[in-house]
């Protein structure tokens, strides 16, 4: 068992509490995941009973946490399982960043544009801290990034029965830091990243303008790469082009590999449509797989977006899949789409009720005002909207699905407890649904 299923598993099971709360205490605690295939998470319980019961009262529950968790038409399966219920695993992933089940090597489609990435991060996995290291991959945002560093994150967990790994964001690595200062507990963080076996970190791009936090980057920088422990890092930009970052942090990153994803061709496009829409258990043509390719070449989350829209609309009109529904799901103006809700529909009636502009949304400001319509437009875009959580996250700045997902979190939790949010909440709403669509 791999511990990227516990952790999904984990937060299947949070999430179904959350939901459920009556029936949690109960039957919740005694069910350990199995495993995770073909879109499918198969849960052991200890006993018949429990099964039945479970797929009885729970299973809407459990798989609408599992949709909104992933952001993918996953459903869960309880399986009678005495063995596997009754054995314990400890986790060694020591990370804030939920692994995605998808974001698999298996998963992930090689062409010309990223196969010295593919190939340098298949290395790494195989033999940490003896290949490349760091190894530092970089290249614009939607091409494959974080896919990569999940892929490696999971191999590492399934392969190295012993390792610790640290695998975050570095914005969480930066937030990570600054609370360890504010509590006076800087011996912990260090002991806490100084005593793994790989970090991956991923968008180092925004240690920029964090001088202090640069600085404790290389002290774990150092004593990592002195003791052979495996350091990968993603950016949006080569280390040199990253604004203000400390030449010795420059240099450090160019030591090991660098390498660069480019935007994938039109057949890696055609390749990955297939893939994907494999994976979401979508039937399409070799013809649709290739107009999508041509009229979504900018990145790969817009290809996966297209999917999304063309399924909406296909299960919206209860019609088959074919070219002609996938330019109707995807030209402009067309009538059948503009009955639908886009994600910029959302951010224009959010930014004007904020008075925030969308380039203050997608920024990396951190400030309330900010902040809060921020986490509206991922919560409303989530409820009023198919997209997943990447493609939201994708419109706001390129945030990943987990940021998307905590941000939905909190504004829940936010419109149960506090009446004016849900007042504000309503209304952006309709206006929301009454606006004509921009798309
Ligand atoms: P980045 O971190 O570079 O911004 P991501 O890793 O988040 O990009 O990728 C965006 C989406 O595109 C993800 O859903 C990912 O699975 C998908 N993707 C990117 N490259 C590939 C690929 N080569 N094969 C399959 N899926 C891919
Ligand atoms: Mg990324």
């Amino acid at each position: 068992m791999v511990d990227n299923v516990e952790n999904l598993f984990s937060d299947v099971v949070s999430k179904a509490r959350a939901i459920d709360p009556e029936n949690a205490r109960r039957w919740f605690d005694k069910l350990v995941p199995v495993k995770m295939e073909g879109g499918l998470l198969r849960i052991a319980c200890p006993d018949d009973n429990t099964v039945q019961f479970l797929k009885n009262k729970s299973q809407r529950t459990f798989n609408r946490a599992a949709q909104q968790i992933t952001g993918h038409l996953i459903s869960v399966e309880f399986v009678n399982d005495h063995q596997s219920a009754s054995a314990a695993s400890k986790p060694r992933l020591k990370s804030p960043v939920t692994l995605h089940p998808d974001y698999s090597f298996a998963n992930f489609v090689v062409g010309p544009s990223n196969r010295l990435a593919h190939a340098s991060c298949v290395a790494v996995s195989k033999s940490p801290g003896q290949t490349y290291n760091p190894l530092f991959l970089y290249g614009s945002s939607g091409l494959g990034k974080t896919h990569l560093l999940h892929a490696v994150c999971s191999h590492l967990l399934e392969t190295q029965p012993n390792a610790a790994i640290q695998f975050l964001s570095c914005e969480q690595f930066v937030n990570r830091f600054i609370s360890a200062i504010e509590q006076g507990d800087l011996l912990g963080f260090q002991n806490e990243f100084r005593n793994v076996d790989a970090i991956i970190i991923d968008d180092i791009q925004f240690l920029r303008e964090r001088e202090q936090s640069q600085e404790e980057f290389f002290h774990t920088f150092n004593s990592l790469y002195n003791n052979g422990k495996q350091i990968i890092l993603s950016s949006d930009s080569l280390p040199s082009d990253i604004p203000s970052l400390e030449e010795r942090l420059v240099s450090r990153f160019s030591w090991g590999l660098v390498t660069r994803i480019d935007p994938p061709s039109h057949d890696t496009r055609v390749a990955i449509v297939k893939k994907k829409a494999n994976l979401r258990g979508i039937k399409i043509s070799d013809e649709v797989a290739e107009y999508i390719a041509r009229k979504m070449q900018a990145n790969i989350r817009q290809l996966e977006g297209a999917l999304t829209n063309i399924y909406a609309l296909a299960s919206t009109t209860q019609k088959p899949i074919d070219i002609s529904l996938a330019r109707d799901a995807l030209e402009e103006h067309s009538p059948a789409v503009s009955r639908q809700i886009s994600i910029s529909d959302i951010i224009d009636v959010v930014t004007r009720h904020y008075g925030v502009r969308l380039t203050d949304l997608q920024s990396k400001k951190r400030r309330q005002s900010i902040t809060t319509p921020r986490q509206m437009c991922m919560y409303l875009a989530r409820n009023l909207t198919r997209h997943s959580l990447e493609e939201i996250g994708g419109h706001l700045g390129g945030r990943d699905h987990t940021t998307v997902m905590h941000a939905c979190e909190k504004i829940e939790k936010l419109v149960s407890s506090d009446q004016q949010i849900k007042a504000v909440i309503d209304e952006l709403s309709n206006q929301i649904m009454s606006t004509p669509s921009t798309s």
